[in-house]
């Protein structure tokens, strides 16, 4: 009994998807030019349409999403039409593939005053059952694009405006500009990358044995910065270290291979020595520790690379 019951409520959950499919690919046909259906991938959960078109934003989708939820809140009949191959010139605009069909009967289904589109598949019989409707994602696909929805989606709008909402306090904005900051933040960041790969990276050098000991300490600096300005500095016989002070001191190793050293040892006698969490391979290896005085960092390092 409960297993049909189940039965029940998931074709129910069908119905509704289809219903809102047909719904809302009208809906995106109206916004968007030359927009074809390839295919549809019906779910209980989250439905999607592969389509083609020149190009798609989600300013575009949230108008047909718009005018979607538009026709569910109408309550527009369901209306499902019997005709024949001959009888279909009556349906205007309407979608079919007459290639699919066989035989000569033709089954339409109609969203009173919106869409005609031929279909052999169960419907809600009206559009309020499909209670909403919600565009989840799309991305381009090899085809074109998918476009993926939901029916019956209170619970993920409440998800995306707690979403929405933590996200605007983080960045201490309004919702309605929270995509406009991180467009901001992020142009800032990439001007700021480029400031400091402007900046001249100084690095002072010691011998040490037969060793060439090349370091140096720096503030808030990109570590992606000085990963890269490592790599040009290692030369035969180098063990380099960088400190970068932020939250926590990173601390950044790198062994040339006839150095004799192994950065993931040295990080790792590093981090039993004065206390942080990282490692890495024998070329490069980093860690963070909670120590700030670069200095005593620095003399823990020259210690065990000597011992
Ligand atoms: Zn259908």
């Amino acid at each position: 009994m409960e297993d049909e019951l189940e039965g029940i409520k998931e074709s129910k959950r069908i119905s509704m998807m289809h219903t809102g499919e047909h719904i809302f690919f009208k809906c995106l046909e109206k916004q968007i030019k030359g927009l074809k259906l390839e295919k549809i991938k019906l779910g209980e959960e989250e439905s999607s349409l592969f389509v083609q078109a020149d190009n798609l934003d989600w300013e575009t989708i949230f108008k047909a999403e718009e005018s979607a939820n538009q026709i569910i809140r109408e309550n527009r009949k369901v209306i499902i039409h019997e005709t024949t191959k001959a009888g279909i010139s009556g349906f205007p605009g309407l979608r079919i593939k007459p290639e699919r069909i066989e035989g000569n009967n033709v089954r339409i289904v109609e969203i009173e005053g919106h869409d005609f589109s031929a279909c052999s598949g169960k419907h809600c019989e009206a559009t309020g059952e499909v209670k909403n409707i919600l565009a989840t994602k799309f991305r381009k696909s090899p085809a074109g694009y998918e476009i993926r929805f939901k029916v019956d989606a209170g619970k993920d709008m409440l998800e995306m405006a707690r979403t929405a909402r933590t996200a605007a306090e983080a960045l201490g904005t309004e919702q309605e500009k929270v995509a406009a900051t991180i467009r901001n933040l992020k142009e800032e960041l990439e001007s700021c990358k480029k400031a400091m790969k402007s900046q001249k990276i100084e690095t002072k050098e010691d011998k040490m044995g037969g060793l060439h000991f090349i370091y140096a300490v720096f503030e808030g600096m990109d570590k992606k910065l000085l990963i890269d300005k490592g790599n040009e500095l290692i030369k035969e016989k180098t063990v380099l270290c960088f400190l970068n002070k932020s939250e926590a001191m990173q601390v950044i190793v790198m062994c040339s291979a006839d150095s004799g050293k192994d950065a993931s040892m040295i990080i790792k006698e590093l981090n039993e020595k004065i206390g942080g969490r990282g490692g890495g391979k024998n070329n490069f290896a980093m860690c963070a520790v909670e120590e700030k005085n670069a200095e005593k960092v620095l003399k823990a390092v020259k210690e065990i690379i000597s011992e």
